[in-house]
């Protein structure tokens, strides 16, 4: 059994959290690879330690020196390794890498170090091998991943080390600079190192005890989701999510590994499993898995009668919006309507009334309405396709509270339904959602 572990920020925030840190790597021999985070907050005021090295590269580049921000990262990283009693020269290292920072002048390398330095303290600390993801992680000249090269490294580099302990979040690019993935990239990094390794699980240990139903500031009581597939849990990400990276998914899911996320201060938590869609499926499970959603988006309704019958109507209508740059989120359609979905915050300086004239010339609709501050709202849940009715209940359940739908988009996969009601509907329409599905639980 293997089990590559990551853990975040909060879990490598100080010395008292990394002690139970610890404890969970010890409790359990298949946890064998270690991810680690940059050190996060230690509570509500403070500065991630990446931030400060965001900081400190702006420092550089404007004064020539990064004294004053590379300070702080400093005295945590000797605080933190006199706390630990970690026999390591941490001085040398943190002057060698405050060196390496001047020579680089690179934004990616400077926040890189925040991993850096966690995993060069955590591999004294566990007495593990420190393996550096620079080996391993490759960007190609576009950007993305580099896939096959990655896997490849990972594998024959981790074949020997029974134990190790390795910087999240960033890799080499194709030229061999450093490079990071987007913020939180450490999620992903855990994923890669789980796929080359081959790993039985992925664990995710964070500062919660996985997954809500949905957000807790709209639902306090909200309940924990136990099982979700990747499917699923793209859906709920794309919609505002947040507690995994959105593209951590992506490297395990050609392995079918599954992850647990799990919470470093209640390790006895069950947290949340993500598992293969078809094993989630086959185990059936709630008929809704989680509700999510977004405000503030904008919708182009247009209507001509029997417009399903000309050629090319949609990717006429769908073209003026790409002539504009801009991304299209949903595309209900009816017999004789479309509705165009666009997030609002892309829609700035008088671009909508371009857009809506440009449609008008090139489809002349007999009709197109615009509405504003709209959000959307998905649920999500492979046991919708399983049981009749969920839409109806969804949509009494909205009734009930004289919430008016202005939109109504459900996937083919019979996954998620997304409604769209005014921005001022939003919460009440969360929560009317959830009290139908799990309210008497
Ligand atoms: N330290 C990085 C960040 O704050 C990456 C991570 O923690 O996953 O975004």
């Amino acid at each position: 059994m293997i089990k590559v572990c990551k853990f975040g920020g909060t879990s490598m925030a100080n010395a008292e959290a990394l002690k139970k840190v610890k404890n969970i790597i010890f409790s359990d021999e298949s946890r064998k690879y270690i991810v680690v985070s940059a050190p996060g907050k230690r509570d509500k005021n403070d500065i991630k330690i990446t931030d400060t090295l965001y900081s400190c590269y702006e420092e550089l580049i404007q004064t020539g020196k990064c004294d004053k921000y590379f300070s702080l990262i400093r005295d945590r990283f000797v605080d933190l390794v006199s706390e630990l009693g970690v026999k390591l020269d941490i001085e040398s290292i943190l002057d060698q890498t405050e060196k390496e920072i001047i020579e680089n002048k690179s934004k990616d390398f400077t926040a890189s170090r925040g991993e850096y330095l966690s995993a060069r303290v955590i591999s004294e600390y566990l007495g593990f091998e420190f393996v550096d993801s620079a080996e391993m992680v490759r960007f190609d000249s576009e950007g993305k991943l580099n896939d096959d090269y990655t896997d490849d490294k990972v594998k024959t580099r981790l074949k020997k080390v029974d134990r190790a302990v390795i910087p999240g979040f960033y890799g080499k690019d194709f030229e061999g600079k450093i490079k990071t993935f987007s913020r939180g990239g450490s999620d992903i990094t855990g994923s890669i190192i789980a796929r080359g390794v081959k790993a039985d699980l992925y664990e995710n240990w964070t500062d919660v005890s996985g997954f809500l139903v949905c957000d807790p500031r709209i639902v306090p009581d909200s309940q924990t989701i136990k099982q979700i597939s990747y499917q699923e849990l793209r859906e709920l990400s794309y919609m505002g999510a947040s507690v995994l990276h959105a593209e951590a998914i992506f490297p395990v899911k050609k392995d079918k590994i599954p992850i647990n996320i799990k919470n470093t201060f209640k390790p006895e938590d069950a947290g949340t499993m993500i598992v293969p869609s078809e094993q989630y499926i086959a185990e059936g499970n709630n008929v809704i898995t989680g509700i999510a959603g977004k405000k503030n988006f904008t919708v182009l309704s247009i209507e001509k009668s029997m417009m399903n019958s000309e050629v090319g109507f949609i990717r006429r209508v769908l073209s003026v919006i790409e002539h504009y740059g801009i991304c299209v989120e949903h595309v209900p359609s009816g017999i004789d309507t479309l509705s165009v979905v666009l997030a609002s915050n892309q829609l700035k300086d008088g671009v909508l009334s371009d857009i809506v004239n440009e449609i008008r010339e090139n489809v002349s609709p007999d009709y197109i309405h615009v509405i504003e501050n709209i959000s959307l709202i998905a649920t999500v849940g492979h046991g919708m396709a399983r049981r009749s009715g969920t839409a109806a209940k969804i949509f009494s359940a909205l009734a009930n509270e004289g919430i008016n739908i202005k939109m109504i988009d459900q996937g083919s996969s019979e996954l998620n339904i997304i409604i769209g009601v005014a921005n001022s509907d939003y919460e009440k329409c969360i929560g009317a959602i959830y009290k139908t599905f799990y309210g008497n639980k």
